[in-house]
């Protein structure tokens, strides 16, 4: 039910399913009309099928006890991998890993930095630091992990508890400086102020440069220091020429 959708539509679903069918034999023996009725409005509604026709083999073929053997689990109608070993762990707490979306991100980053990976070198390394005994609660902190802290596009590296031992982090906080230095806006830079400079110059035929630095300021450009750096700079590559301090545009 949660695949791809979201535990706040699920829960009323999930509770009244659970109430129809409290039992692995009275789902197999519901009609598909009922099951279908029952999952409306959460779309994909083979899954609701397969979740019934899954029952029934249930109790055609394992004499309705759910398995916990992986291989067993994916003969099930709609079990793929990654449902089988969901279940195995969060049901059973077989010692498997459950690689999704996130925990794939974040196994991804701490042992491979921002490279890309290839799936088999991942499951690899997932599978081998997977605490036995433990995999329940590891898979689903993983999971929480890479929601909450490990994001896709904000990851919380400056105060994550992994950053002295992952490799992406030194990359991430690169890629986020870098971020933040393209997204100055462009009334912000040099650039523009430089062309403020200029502009009020040639307007009034010369200024004398305590008033245009006074009304550099008034337009919030406050720091007198960077405005005074940029008039120098003017000066200095011959743009701007000084006299008894009125700025003049060179000839
Ligand atoms: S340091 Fe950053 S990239 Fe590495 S695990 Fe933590 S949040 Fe993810």
């Amino acid at each position: 039910m949660l695949q791809q959708t979201q535990v706040d539509r699920v829960k009323p679903k999930y509770l009244a399913w659970r109430q129809a069918w409290p039992t692995t034999k009275s789902l197999a023996e519901a009609p598909l009309h009922d099951v279908l009725k029952l999952w409306s409005g959460l779309g994909y509604n083979s899954r609701a099928k397969r979740l019934r026709d899954s029952a029934r083999a249930v109790m055609e073929r394992f004499g309705g006890k759910w398995p916990r053997d992986i291989a067993e689990l994916e003969s099930l109608p709609g079990f793929g991998p990654y449902t089988a070993r969901a279940v195995a762990s969060f049901s059973y707490n077989v010692d498997t890993a459950v690689i999704d979306t996130n925990v794939r991100r974040v196994m991804s980053r701490i042992f491979f930095g921002i490279r890309a990976t290839e799936q088999s070198e991942l499951d690899e390394v997932v599978e081998h630091i997977l605490p036995r005994g433990k995999s329940s609660d590891w898979n689903a902190a993983l999971m929480d992990f890479g929601s909450a802290v490990c994001t896709s596009r904000s990851p919380k590296c400056k105060t994550c508890p992994m950053k002295n031992y992952c490799r992406a982090y030194p990359a991430i906080l690169d890629q986020n400086r870098m971020k933040k230095v393209s997204s100055v806006k462009f009334q912000d830079s040099d650039r523009y102020l430089r062309g403020q400079i200029i502009k009020h110059v040639i307007e009034q035929g010369s200024v004398p440069r305590m008033a245009l630095i006074a009304s550099l300021q008034r337009m919030k450009v406050v720091d007198k220091k960077r405005v005074v750096r940029l008039m120098d700079l003017l000066v200095v590559e011959g743009l701007v020429v000084e006299r008894n301090g009125r700025l003049y545009i060179a000839s």
